[in-house]
C-alpha cells in the first residue's frame, strides 16, 4: 500500500483570533484532496480554538511537547495536556528550535519518545544548514539527528519525517527537487539499515523550506517526497493549493 500524502501547516508564533479562524474557515470551506492528511500547528494559545473549528477529518499540532509528564517545568505543555485537548499531533526538532533555544539531538529524542508513549503522532524535523551542505555533511547531519530518536523509539508508526534544509526556511530559497529527493532518498535507506524495512516503507518524509503554491506540485512528483511542512504558506489561502498539489 502506497505512503498517504501528508501536508503540515506550521504556523510558527504567527496569527492572533482573528487570523486563526480565518485560516481554518478557508480550509474548512475548500474542497481537499481526500486522499491528503491534513494537520494544522497555529501557537499553543490557539490549538482548542484551532481545534474548535477545524472540521473533522483534519488534525491540530502544537509546535512543541516536553519531556515530563507534569511538574514545575514553567511555560511547558505536557503530552497528556495535550492528549486531552484533542490535539493528536505534535512538531519536533525544528531547526527553529535546535538553533534559537539550542535543543540538542538528545533532546528532541527524548521529546519523541515522550510523544510516541503518550500517544500523540510525531513531524519529526531534521536538517542541515548552508554551511554543513556546502561541507557535503548534509546525510551525515540528518541520519545523526535521526539517530538520535531511533536510539530510544523502536516504533516508527507515529513519526512522519519532516526534511528542512535551514537555508530553504523562510529564505524563498527551495531545494531544487534533485536536491530534495537526493535526501529523502537517502533518509529511506537509512530507516531501512537503522529501524527496519517496514519503517522504510511506511514513514511518510516531508519536505518542508520554501514551498509554496508554484514549486509543490513538481516536488511532488519525486517518488520520496510524501508531503510538506509548509512555514509562511500554510498562512495564505493558497495553502489549500499546496494540499492539492498531489492530484
Ligand atoms: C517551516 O518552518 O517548517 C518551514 C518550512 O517554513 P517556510 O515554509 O516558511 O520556509
Amino acid at each position: 500500500m502506497g505512503r498517504q500524502f501528508f501536508v503540515g501547516g506550521n504556523f510558527k508564533m504567527n496569527g492572533n483570533i482573528k487570523t486563526i479562524k480565518d485560516i481554518v474557515n478557508n480550509i474548512n470551506a475548500a474542497k481537499l484532496d481526500p486522499n491528503t492528511e491534513v494537520v494544522i500547528a497555529p501557537p499553543s494559545l490557539y490549538l482548542l480554538l484551532a481545534r474548535e473549528h477545524l472540521r473533522k477529518g483534519l488534525e491540530v499540532a502544537a509546535q512543541n511537547v516536553f519531556d515530563k509528564p507534569n511538574g514545575a517545568f514553567t511555560g511547558e505543555i505536557s503530552v497528556g495536556q495535550l492528549v486531552e485537548s484533542g490535539i493528536t499531533w505534535t512538531i519536533l526538532g525544528h531547526s527553529e528550535r535546535r538553533v534559537i533555544l539550542q535543543e540538542d539531538d538528545q533532546f528532541v529524542a527524548s521529546k519523541t519518545k515522550a510523544a510516541i508513549d503518550g500517544g500523540l503522532g510525531v513531524i519529526l524535523c531534521c536538517g542541515e544548514s548552508l554551511e554543513q551542505r556546502e561541507a557535503n555533511k548534509t546525510i551525515e547531519v540528518v541520519t545523526t539527528q535521526l539517530k538520535a530518536v531511533a536510539d530510544k523509539v523502536k516504533d516508527w508508526s507515529k513519526i512522519v519525517v519532516a526534511y528542512e534544509p535551514i537555508w530553504a526556511i523562510g529564505t524563498g530559497k527551495v531545494a531544487t527537487t534533485e536536491q530534495a529527493q537526493e535526501v529523502h532518498a537517502a533518509i529511506r535507506e537509512w530507516l531501512k539499515k537503522e529501524v527496519s524495512e517496514e519503517a522504510a516503507e511506511k514513514t511518510r518524509i516531508l519536505y518542508g523550506g520554501s514551498v509554496t503554491e508554484k514549486n509543490s506540485g513538481e516536488l511532488a512528483k519525486q517518488p520520496d517526497i510524501d508531503g510538506f511542512l509548509v512555514g509562511g504558506a500554510s498562512l495564505k489561502p493558497a495553502f489549500v493549493d499546496i494540499i492539492n498539489s498531489n492530484q
